[in-house]
């Protein structure tokens, strides 16, 4: 969509009510967006209608790393649809822990399309709230037609990045060792999710993690190799 259409449907949404005049989540967007310096349109970008009013607006892919685009595009699917397909929800998540994995400070109650909330900014708090309870809101109407919890598998590997008891239950030790670090149990349940929604884990994915294991073990055999040392010091000076 060109500047100019763009210009064009926001003057058309605002005659129907639409944007940020009359709509809590495109408000907020707009109070949180960094001024838009003019420049080319983004090259891969995805048309994603706002959930509260249903203005539209373009969400560009062109920091995302095309590998994982896809994922993306699946997770900027309308929310009703994350209640319904099994991989809408799981894009989701992914999505969240991939921002999370870049150091990005908002987790849950980021906008769509990943723009990270400042809860310590006071200008942004009474368009975040308004914006908060409108999805709220939006969340208990679909979870009272879908049920709260549509997809428990999800919720029991999103847990097990927190309770060990879970994490016991979503990885048996005999084919794969349980993850030692935050990272590693990050990654972890990143590859999970890659497996709901892309049938296996992303070759990335299975890398980075080979690159935890193998590091752990380094790890390991020089804290053996250290122990043995002290303790062969220890008998050649009782010796
Ligand atoms: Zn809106």
């Amino acid at each position: 969509m060109r500047r100019s259409d763009l210009k064009r449907l926001e003057k058309l949404e605002a005659a129907v009510h639409k944007g940020p005049k009359n709509c809590p989540d495109c408000r907020y967007r707009a109070a949180s967006a960094p001024e838009e310096a003019p420049g080319p349109p983004p090259r891969d970008a995805v048309k994603v209608n706002c959930e509260i009013c249903g203005a539209e607006r373009l969400v560009s892919l062109d920091d995302v790393p095309p590998g994982e685009r896809e994922i993306y595009r699946l997770a900027l699917l309308p929310l009703e649809e994350s209640y319904k397909d099994p991989r809408v929800h799981a894009a989701r998540l992914w999505k969240t822990l991939r921002l999370l994995d870049r150091g990005i400070k908002a987790f849950c109650s980021g906008p769509d399309d990943g723009s990270p909330i400042d809860p310590e900014s006071a200008a942004l708090t009474k368009p975040q709230e308004e914006f908060v309870r409108a999805h709220k809101a939006k969340n208990s109407r679909l979870a009272a037609r879908y049920g709260s919890d549509p997809f428990p598998e999800q919720t029991q590997l999103l847990m097990s990045m927190v309770d060990p008891d879970a994490r016991r239950a979503a990885y048996s030790p005999s084919t794969e060792p349980a993850p030692a670090t935050w990272d590693e149990t990050l990654l972890l349940a990143r590859a999970g999710f890659e497996k709901i929604v892309c049938g296996e884990a992303r070759p990335e994915t299975i890398s980075q993690l080979a690159d935890f294991r193998r590091r752990r073990i380094e790890e390991e055999t020089q804290y053996e190799e250290a122990v043995r040392e002290a303790i062969e010091k220890g008998r050649r000076r009782r010796g």
